[in-house]
């Protein structure tokens, strides 16, 4: 690799902020996209991406960059540059810092008619602990809203990068492209690291391949490494040994090595993906390095949820999708449970709640699987009476207080950014949240908040309200920081007079009235009218808190239903049959999907 030029470097910006559109511009402009169909938005690969507009996996690609005529002196350097796409959503944080360590440098992009947003400050603030190089960008300015010196101003106020440092450019219209490029070359430092050191590789993804196995999409930061060479994974020690290796394209290339600096994949006969964690380090077993890369965590859920069929048959059938979808996520997991008011279902858990959508969304779609999902929750953690520490993330399993010395939950630090306008309004949701301010920034006529918050507060329709407040306009990123301790009590919930376990929720003791309440007046309205009034029920120990009526039906209206129209009852059967209705019959009550999320309904 003597005398071949690297820059690895990497995209981050607030979401629909224009990441993948200047990402797809610049692939264009070097040629990248040459022969493959010209789709917007190669880098997002999983279709799901493509309908949120959210990037999950990243997806690196190595391209030619040969300096136009224009730089003068250089002119006709070639350089090889590594794009390494990160995801772009706080579930995946984790991930995006380890992407963010295969790189020296990034753009750092911000929408000109919308400016700084809570995402820009975390990504930067990650880039910026990664000792990064951070060239700004200001997207978007063939937009008529656009303001490009506000938002390069902004970036100067709340990050500290100079504004004269940015550069102007939009994705669309291609304006700013060749500059970035000459940025990428000038601002960004080669890769360091010698070939001959022990090879010492980061693994920043990973992805399931049929015939090959998992894939490890590695950065080599020092060191070479070659096909039959065995290599070591640090988190475990497990060895194995590398059958093929090389480069994206953004497509896979074979090649003959990875050496320092170089951005690849490796297949080596990985059956497992547990067995390649992002952010661990792989050496090789005749010649080690002695350290690994720091700051290895393994992927761990922090929101949990029963996932169960709606038909019983289909049992089986999940437990193969599940299985199916843990062999390319590390993240995700999944484990048997039995709920008395569902049967046989799944404890999954996930890294955020869009992690959890996109999972469900999955297996519904992909797997054809009709399932009733239970409200998120976090794990706590519980010290009981006799001393004994336990977790849980059930709230079926929920101790009684008296069988409890103490309760601890995970908290939050979140950053909100919002016009100045709605800051009382926000600052009093995150009161309402049980959150405590930590600081108040001003940025412009803009502010950001930094809050401490219960995890589980913001699990139950914060996002959405957040939205609406602000009228759209307050943005939100979180990491999680500890645990603590907190009046927590198990809400029971029933229907019918009997106690379905899949409905408790779990909940600080002050707004138990108001939540039970909330439960079931809206499991009231969505629970379809029988013959007869249902009781619905919330209650705290077995003592009752709140409790609402599904009415039953008027004569008439019943008359209509079930009098003579035979056919039409039948085609009504035959279409739930069918699946889509996403009802569970508990009892002699069919209970709705919405049921089971009453508790993350917006009041
Ligand atoms: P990402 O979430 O950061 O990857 O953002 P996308 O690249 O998916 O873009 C978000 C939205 O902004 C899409 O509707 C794009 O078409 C639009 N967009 C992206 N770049 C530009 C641009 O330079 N100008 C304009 N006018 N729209 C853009
Ligand atoms: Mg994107």
């Amino acid at each position: 690799l003597q005398g071949v030029k690297f820059r690895n470097f990497s995209i981050i910006a607030h979401v629909d902020h224009g990441k993948s559109t200047l990402a797809d511009r610049i692939l264009e402009s070097l040629g990248a996209m040459g022969e493959r169909d010209k789709r917007d938005q190669t880098l997002d690969t999983l279709e799901l991406e493509r309908e949120r507009g959210i990037t999950i996996k990243s997806t690196p690609v190595r391209l030619k960059y040969t300096r136009p005529e224009s730089v003068g002196e250089g002119a006709g350097e070639e350089y090889i540059f590594n794009l390494i796409d990160t995801p772009g959503h706080v579930d995946f944080g984790y991930e995006v810092s380890r992407s963010l360590a295969a790189c020296e440098g990034v753009l750092l992009l911000v929408d000109a008619s919308q400016g700084v947003e809570a995402q820009t400050i975390v990504n930067a603030y990650l880039a910026i602990d990664s000792g990064l190089e951070i060239i700004p960008v200001v997207n978007k300015i063939d937009l008529p809203a656009a303001d490009p010196e506000g938002a390069a101003q902004e970036m100067e106020e709340v990050v500290g990068i100079p504004a004269e440092d940015a550069i102007f450019a939009s994705g669309k219209t291609g304006a700013g492209i060749p500059e970035i490029l000459e940025a990428i070359v000038q601002r960004i430092p080669a890769p360091s690291g010698s070939a001959d050191a022990p090879l010492k590789a980061l693994i920043f993804d990973s992805v399931y391949d049929a015939y090959q196995g998992v894939l490890l999409f590695v950065r080599v930061l020092e060191g070479k490494v070659s096909p039959k060479d065995r290599i070591n994974l640090f988190s475990n020690g497990k060895n194995f040994e590398v059958d093929r290796l090389g480069t994206f394209s953004p497509g896979l290339i074979v090649g003959q090595s990875l050496e320092a600096g170089e951005v690849g994949w490796i297949a080596a006969g990985i059956r497992d993906i547990q067995d390649a964690q992002v952010g661990d380090t792989i050496t090789r077993t005749d010649f080690p390095t002695t350290e690994p890369f720091p700051g290895f965590k393994p992927a761990q859920p922090v929101v949990f949820s029963g996932l169960y069929p709606t038909d019983t048959e289909d049992y089986r059938k999940l437990r193969e999708a599940l299985e199916r979808l843990k062999l390319n996520d590390a993240a995700f997991s999944f484990e048997p449970e039995t709920s008395e008011a569902l049967g046989f279902g799944f404890r999954c858990g996930f890294l955020g709640l869009l992690h959890a959508e996109i999972v469900q969304e999955r297996l519904e779609r992909e797997f054809d699987l009709d399932l009733i999902a239970t409200a998120p929750a976090v794990i706590y953690r519980l010290t009981m009476t006799d001393g004994e520490i336990i977790e849980t993330q059930n709230p079926a399993q929920f101790p009684t207080r008296d069988r409890m010395e103490k309760v601890e939950e995970p908290y939050i630090k979140m950053s909100v950014m919002l016009p100045e306008e709605h800051v009382g309004a926000v600052m009093q949701l995150l009161q309402e949240r049980r959150g405590s301010m930590v600081t108040m920034n001003y940025v412009g006529k803009r502010v950001e908040l930094i809050y401490q918050v219960p995890f589980a507060e913001i699990l139950y329709d914060f996002h959405d309200r957040l939205k609406s407040i602000s009228r759209g306009y307050a943005s939100m990123d979180y990491e999680i920081i500890d645990y603590r301790e907190g009046d927590l009590r198990k809400v029971d919930i029933y229907v019918n007079n009997e106690i379905v376990d899949a409905l408790a929720v779990v909940v600080h003791e002050d707004k138990a009235y108001s939540l039970g309440r909330k439960i079931v007046d809206k499991m009231s309205e969505v629970i379809p009218r029988q013959m007869w009034a249902v009781p619905v029920q919330a209650a705290i120990g077995g003592k009752i808190i709140a409790r609402a009526t599904v009415k039953a039906y008027r004569k008439d209206v019943l008359a209509k239903c079930y009098g003579g129209d035979i056919s039409r009852k039948k085609k009504l059967l035959n279409k739930q049959k069918k699946g889509k209705a996403r009802m569970k019959q508990i009892g002699t009550v069919e209970v709705p999907q919405e049921a089971f999320l009453a508790v993350l309904s917006t009041e």
